[in-house]
């Protein structure tokens, strides 16, 4: 079987760069230990294998469809897939005990879906919507709610969804329509339309629990008036029958990327029967969502890096045999063509891939054990990790999803022309990826969560933390004569992004926050640069540390290796971005906040 991801590199980055077994001195974990974190892990890789990977190209050859009547046929193996992982706990294994999950940090929990995501994408998507839509209905909902709903979801037997965008309102989810009439105390008639619902109404599951955003009517305009609800498709009567809750799947769309995962149009109270159930408090819909969208975004920020990671995987075994051409030292005509991974160029494009998507990864892991901190600290702790996870949210999703694409598509550019057929996975991947940069907000409103709100939360506390992280993997690294070098560049970085964002905040203390905003992208994409630089530095610095403590067989000194060299390679073609982003940044003309559009 083909590659799609690496054991080693998982297993390093949980046990070494994140040590995942400093977790389990917590109550909350401390019923694990790293033997059997591991074996956890390699469980998903068996299921991955068996029942993930060999359907990830038919998949894709034949699509998710739209039945003409109100259900989306999907891959026969979808339903069985669900059950199977939901079995073996990949739907609720991060959960508390008391909510039938595993309790599993969400380090070990995502180290097994990005095994998925590698593995198929689309398969991977039902599974952590489910997931998500539980969390949230436990965060807020009432114990009924929960008894009702999250054993269903986790048994894998009714999908949940996220129901937020409609036709007028995907990125400004202020303008959302949708309605909610209170009846009786009891519940609200929901009334609307949602585009563009992923695993909405399909034949993988029995039923479907859409968390919903609606409007209660006489509720405030924007934001602060909009509410969640649970509505299911077919509501659960008190008796346990289930009534059809006029959840009607009105079509669905056809996509280029994806193509094995639902996306569907669904039409809520066509027949004024539609009983949606508020969630928590009124009016407090967007704050509880953001729950499950910031764990959404860090999913989906790995998911790029799991897919971009497959797509390198593919790559470079493509390299190891095919053979073209000559090195430009070897002038003999008559010499066999050497393999393409000799090439100068192609080594070039298989380093960027590896420096995006392992880099990508790390920061993934970062996250993770943030989250999971969260959940087993208090006080201190908790809050730190927390502001934290804040920043790092929409960078992760950003970077790993536009590098991600960019990495796929070198991808295909390694293989030549083959890696624009149907014969080889790459050109598939590169398509699956795209979505990443677009759901769950897209890369522009990412940009401006993290320069209009996350850079000043707390008065840049949030930010001041994270520098304080780097700045100490940045001194770890000074005992290392080679690797004092990178920490020194490094660090000179860091000014200089200081530098650009007390330039930027200058627009915001003139009162003029839309030239403050204007570029928040380009400050993306330095922030995304710096952050990534930050892990590499951490891999280095922990391969350094294990070359010269345990005294490692040939391969796994080649493995430490790797990652000091891959580190390297990052510092000299990729970081260097960061000081045109710089000028960019600092260049005081003014050509993208235009009033007169005439020229376009
Ligand atoms: C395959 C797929 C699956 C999806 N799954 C779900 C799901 O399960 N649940 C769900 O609720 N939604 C889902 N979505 C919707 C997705 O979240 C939205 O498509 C996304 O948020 C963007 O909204 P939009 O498509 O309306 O684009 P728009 O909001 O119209 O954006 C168009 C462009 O304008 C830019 N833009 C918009 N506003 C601003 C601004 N204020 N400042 C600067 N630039 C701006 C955007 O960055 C983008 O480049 C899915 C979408 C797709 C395609």
């Amino acid at each position: 079987m083909a590659n799609y991801t690496n054991m080693e590199l998982l297993r390093f980055l949980l046990f070494e760069v994140h040590p995942v077994q400093s977790l389990f001195k917590y109550e909350r974990y401390s019923h694990l230990d790293a033997e059997q974190a591991w074996m956890i892990v390699e469980s998903a890789k068996l299921l991955a294998d068996q029942e993930m990977f060999p359907y990830l190209k038919e998949m894709d050859e034949s699509p998710a469809q739209y039945d003409g009547k109100g259900a989306v046929l999907t891959h026969p193996q979808i339903k069985r897939i669900i059950q199977l992982a939901a079995e073996q706990s990949w739907i609720g294994g991060a959960a508390k005990f008391e909510h039938g999950g595993m309790q599993l940090p969400e380090m070990i929990f995502n180290a097994g879906q990005h095994i998925f995501q590698a593995a198929n994408n689309s398969v991977q998507g039902y599974l952590g919507l489910s997931t998500g839509s539980a969390d949230l209905i436990t965060s807020f909902g009432s114990p009924e709610q929960i008894a009702t709903y999250v054993p269903k979801i986790y048994q894998g037997e009714w999908q949940g969804t996220m129901a937020l965008t409609e036709p007028q309102a995907g990125s400004s989810l202020s303008d959302i329509l949708t309605s909610a009439k209170p009846v009786n105390n009891d519940y609200y008639l929901v009334k609307g339309q949602k585009i563009f619902i992923s695993g909405g109404q399909h034949e993988g599951a029995d039923n479907f629990v859409h968390l919903t955003l609606a409007r209660i009517e006489g509720a405030p305009a924007g934001v602060k008036g909009i509410s969640l609800f649970i509505v299911p498709k077919f509501r659960p009567e008190p008796d346990g029958t289930l009534v059809y809750n006029d959840v009607y799947c009105a079509g669905d769309f056809q996509k280029m990327g994806q193509k094995g995962y639902a996306t569907t149009h669904l039409s809520f109270g066509d027949n004024d029967d539609c009983r949606g159930y508020l969630v928590g408090e009124p009016h407090q819909g967007l704050k509880y969502m953001f729950q499950m969208m910031n764990g959404a975004r860090i999913s989906v920020g790995q998911c790029a890096a799991s897919v971009a990671m497959a797509a390198y995987q593919a790559s470079l075994q493509y390299c190891k045999e095919r053979p073209q051409g000559r090195v430009p030292s070897e002038k003999d005509p008559l010499k066999t063509p050497t393999l393409i991974i000799h090439h100068a160029d192609v080594q070039r494009m298989l380093l960027t891939q590896k420096a995006i998507t392992e880099g990508s990864l790390s920061l993934a892991m970062e996250c993770n054990r943030l989250y999971d901190l969260v959940h087993a600290t208090q006080g201190d702790e908790k809050a730190t990790a927390l502001l934290l996870l804040e920043i790092l949210t929409p960078i992760v999703k950003t970077y790993a999803s536009e590098q991600g694409s960019r990495s796929a598509a070198l991808a295909i550019q390694t293989l030549g022309g083959y890696g624009f057929t149907t014969d080889f996975p790459v050109q598939q991947l590169y398509r699956d990826l795209k979505i990443m940069s677009l759901y769950e907000g897209t890369t522009g409103i990412q940009s401006l969560d993290l320069l209009g709100r996350k850079v000043t939360i707390q008065n840049g506390k949030a930010l001041s933390l994270l520098l304080i992280q780097i700045q100490e993997t940045i001194t770890l690294s000074n005992q290392y004569e080679d690797l004092k070098l990178y920490g020194i560049k490094l660090n000179k970085d860091i000014q200089t992004f200081e530098k650009v964002l007390n330039h930027l905040l200058g627009y915001l203390q003139k009162s003029d926050p839309d030239r403050f905003l204007s570029d928040a992208t380009v400050f993306m994409e330095m922030a995304g640069l710096i952050v990534i630089g930050w892990q590499w530095l951490k891999m280095a610095l922990k391969a350094k540390e294990l070359l010269q403590s345990v005294n490692p067989n040939k391969m796994t000194q080649d493995f430490y290796a790797g990652k000091i060299h891959t580190m390297e390679f990052y510092f000299k073609y990729e970081l260097p971005h960061i000081d045109a982003c710089a000028n960019t940044l600092m260049n005081e003309k003014t050509l993208t906040n235009l009033k007169e559009l005439d020229f376009f």
